[in-house]
């Protein structure tokens, strides 16, 4: 583990958060700041920086993050009205903590483009 990810001590329970949706590869939990009414954040449990440091060996736990951003969605029930789920990318995109994580955003109206 890499010191001080943030996420990866959400990951080993060094800080208690409480986890929407868990498996084998990921875990999912609530935004501390949320920009809708639905904002969670899924993470691999393996510590990738952004996705530029993704290999073709990822493909898999990457698509993973999305089959748990849609069961997320079903249990948030935002799945049918609808949702956003965005990685961002190095600091010019917004990412703020360099352990991937996918945003899955809804509950309300949903702009585009995105700021
Ligand atoms: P980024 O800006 O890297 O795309 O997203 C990082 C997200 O992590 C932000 O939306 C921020 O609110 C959230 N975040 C930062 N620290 C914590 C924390 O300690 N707990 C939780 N649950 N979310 C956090
Ligand atoms: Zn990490």
């Amino acid at each position: 583990m890499p010191i001080d990810c943030l996420f990866c001590k959400i990951v080993a329970g060094e800080i208690p958060v409480e986890f929407v949706y868990e498996s084998d590869t990921v875990v999912a939990f609530r935004d501390i700041n949320p920009q809708a009414p639905t904002h969670v954040l899924v993470i691999p449990r393996e510590h990738i920086s952004t996705i530029n440091d993704l290999s073709v060996e990822d493909e898999v736990l990457v698509g993973s993050l999305y089959t748990a951003a849609r069961e997320i969605a079903v249990a948030e029930g935002i799945a049918d009205a609808g949702y956003r789920t965005v990685m961002n990318c190095n600091e010019g995109a917004g990412q703020s903590v360099f352990h991937i994580h996918l945003h899955v955003l809804g509950g309300r109206p949903m702009n585009w483009p995105p700021g």
